[in-house]
């Protein structure tokens, strides 16, 4: 991409989707992300079809710049790639300006410039005449417009800035019109803004620029992100500011993809190209992955359990009418839906279960009788699988008789080293029978569990290879019953991921050790399960 290319919205007069993710999105705590992850991102975004991305502020920092210099050489699909700074600084030429130099060297066909809107603002911080920002804002915008680039003007603050000096506000807004921006983004910066009053302010402001895009960039301080970004297109907004996963400072940016989702499948609209909507499950769990953040279950649409039921006593009527239960089709985002097994569940919800994860009960009363009496007794005993899927799995394969073996194990050690300097470490030994082999191995790690995993891994490595793509990525623990402080019962969830997606299991004990370990070699069985390895015990009469 390069500055030659026409500038304006990728496709047509509809609402532009604006994803902030590399810049605004990475203020968020524990977001760290290198050159060559935003490159990743930023492809996985011009996969699913965004028409913007803003790849961050190259005034702010060195990798930023490089980001910009590599994107340069890649042919996007469907992105615009958008460079973001602030206005030029008070009493100078915009011309001189070495932050404004620094923004026209990214070399992007879009501009995004942050200028100031509300006057608490304008007098506190930025400490200039209200005239010298209004200069400010139409020097900068106008440097670039002359530059033949198309400039989004982000109005920092605007909602707080309208609700103090509305006249202010707006004649900020006329600043950065005149001088040529033809997008106006209303920043709610500090998140605080209620869904009414951004359908006042957006519809006064839409109405005095019915011929430039009006568009919004929301924070989640309220819980309100996503809301007042569907409120705000639906006061005739035609460009829509976020990020991947709701990722951003404090409470995070207005998720993007629920956003996407939201006004593609409820208000007819058309934002990704045919067939990017039945790929945004996967473009977020993606996103999530490059940034290193745990994958949050719960989030709209695209969460693992964004369509999973509780099934009572309607397990039934779930599986024959799903769209009774779900507020759209999991499938049209990518996602699926799921029942969860409970310890309420009846003989109904487990044959739902089963069913799901491929295994026909319904014909064999006798086995669906002794499924349901091994998960009703395990329940008791503390585990819990709704959130279990794979150990559910192994343990209908067991009852059923059906169950490969990995593995067996003939017994493990472990110690747990304390030293004063705090280098505390742990060391396993664990002896497992293949078949007739015996497999023993030491493994080392920061804890007993981890130090396992290890051991584990090492000893199986030769003969099932398919155990280095299995990676662990949770770990839970939990205590039962508290009441009996050290002799409580220890329940662990672990889930363990590899390139097609991600699997949890349990393990139940008194001891955290043998719980974990439970949980772990189920965790591992399972992998190798779904890898098709062969099972190299022989099946057992
Ligand atoms: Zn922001």
């Amino acid at each position: 991409m390069s500055p030659g290319q026409a500038p304006g919205p990728a496709r047509g007069p509809g609402v532009e989707i604006y994803d902030t993710t590399l810049r605004d999105g990475s203020q968020q705590v524990g977001l760290d992300l290198t050159v060559e992850d935003k490159l990743r991102v930023a492809t996985a975004l011009d996969a699913l079809g965004v028409d913007v991305v803003e790849g961050g502020w190259p005034g702010s920092n060195p990798k930023d710049a490089e980001f910009f210099a590599r994107a340069s050489e890649i042919q996007w699909r469907n992105a615009r790639l958008a460079a973001f700074g602030a206005t030029r600084r008070p009493h100078r030429d915009a011309d001189s300006d070495p932050d404004l130099a620094v923004l026209l060297a990214a070399r992007t066909p879009i501009v995004t410039l942050v200028g100031k809107a509300w006057t608490l603002h304008v007098d506190e911080a930025l400490r200039t005449s209200r005239a010298e920002n209004l200069a400010m804002v139409a020097d900068s915008v106008r440097f670039f417009v002359r530059e033949g680039r198309r400039v989004v003007f982000d109005a920092e603050h605007f909602f707080d800035g309208y609700v103090a000096d509305p006249a202010y506000a707006l004649e900020v807004l006329a600043a950065a019109a005149g001088a040529g921006a033809d997008t106006l983004a209303l920043c709610d910066t500090n998140g605080g803004t209620l869904p009414d009053d951004i359908v006042r302010v957006v519809r006064d402001v839409v109405g005095r620029y019915p011929a430039l895009r009006t568009g919004v960039h929301c924070h989640n301080d309220a819980a309100c992100a996503v809301a007042n970004s569907l409120v705000a297109v639906g006061e005739g907004a035609t460009h829509v500011q976020g990020a991947a996963n709701g990722y951003g400072e404090r409470c995070g940016n207005a998720d993007l993809f629920a956003v996407i989702a939201g006004l593609e499948l409820k208000r007819d609209h058309e934002l990704l190209p045919p067939g990017g909507l039945a790929s945004l499950a996967a473009t977020a769990r993606e996103i999530a992955e490059v940034a290193n953040l745990p994958f949050e279950s719960r989030q709209p649409y695209v969460g693992s359990s964004a369509f999973a039921t509780k099934a009572g006593l309607h397990a039934s009527a779930i599986a024959r009418r799903p769209d009774a239960y779900s507020h759209v089709d999991p499938a049209a985002v990518g996602n699926r839906s799921h029942v969860l097994v409970s310890e309420l569940a009846g003989r109904s919800n487990v044959l739902v279960k089963a069913a799901e994860l491929g295994l026909d009960l319904s014909d064999d009363p006798a086995l669906a009788t002794a499924v349901l009496d091994e998960i009703k007794n395990a329940e008791h005993r503390g585990y819990a699988f709704e959130a279990a899927d794979a150990s559910f799995e192994l343990l209908v394969r067991r009852v059923a008789g059906g169950r490969p073996e990995w593995f067996d194990l003939e017994g493990y050690r472990v110690v747990i080293e304390k030293t004063d300097d705090g280098a505390d470490r742990s060391e396993a030994i664990v002896r497992l029978r293949v078949g007739d082999q015996r497999e023993v191995a030491v493994g080392e790690g920061v804890g007993p569990v981890h130090a396992l995993d290890q051991a584990m891994r090492k000893a199986l490595a030769e003969l099932y290879p398919q155990i280095a793509d299995i990676r662990l990525v949770d770990y839970k623990v939990r205590i039962l019953d508290g009441r009996a402080a050290t002799s409580a019962v220890t329940r662990v969830m672990l889930t363990s991921a590899d390139q097609g997606g991600e699997w949890t299991t349990v393990g139940v004990s008194d001891d955290i050790v043998t719980a974990s370990w439970e949980a772990l070699a189920d965790g591992i069985s399972y992998g190798l399960l779904r890898s098709g390895a062969e099972a190299l015990v022989p099946a057992r009469a």
